[in-house]
């Protein structure tokens, strides 16, 4: 994925996604996350990072996060704030510790750590325009959405491992 040969294809992106079904995306539930449930996460995959949904039903995209940033983020409050515990919410807005009103858990606030833009692209979106996006913005992944809501994720290997595929079919020939 130079950018140095055009991309004749006319794989769409949904092509190349790997998670067919959205249950498969882990994500962050951004209105009920705790400490320990993104420890959890950090502890059971091994992804890069995760895309922020606003809510588990609607997963409307509001952020994503690295995987190296959270989890710097994560020891960096737990170092810093000792009254942190597992069950402290964590939020993904700008802005300092909090308190909770009710007198329960401190919560955290990591948005610094957040990339509030990530690139959405839509399922249809041609591939060779998608190259162009890792390409010349340089990003490691894109999420796909359908207004606004997550449909899936598109890592730079994903499409390095389509065009091996494509190379290896029949409709390989005249890929650029
Ligand atoms: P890479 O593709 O560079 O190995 P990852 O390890 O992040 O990057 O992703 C591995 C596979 O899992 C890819 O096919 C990608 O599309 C998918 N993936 C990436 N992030 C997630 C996620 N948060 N939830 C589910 N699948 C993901």
């Amino acid at each position: 994925l130079d950018g140095k040969e055009r991309f004749m294809h006319t794989s769409m992106c949904e092509d190349v996604c790997k998670t067919k079904k959205v249950k498969e995306l882990k994500t962050i539930d951004a209105n009920s996350v705790t400490v320990q449930d993104l420890e959890i996460l950090l502890e059971t995959t091994m992804y890069h990072g995760f895309p922020i949904v606003s809510d588990d039903q609607l997963n409307i995209v509001i952020g994503y996060v690295s995987r190296n940033d959270l989890i710097r983020a994560l020891k960096c409050a737990r170092d810093k704030h000792i009254d942190l515990v597992n069950a402290s919410r964590v939020y993904f807005t700008d802005g300092l510790m909090r308190s909770n009103a009710g007198g329960g858990p401190i919560s955290v606030s990591l948005g610094k750590v957040v990339n509030h833009d990530p690139i959405c692209i839509e399922p249809k979106t041609p591939l060779a325009h998608t190259i162009d996006m890792f390409t010349k913005l340089g990003v490691s992944q894109v999420l796909i959405t359908n207004r606004g809501k997550l449909k899936g994720i598109i890592t730079r290997k994903d499409v390095l491992r389509h065009i091996d595929y494509l190379k290896t079919t029949d409709n390989g020939h005249n890929l650029f």
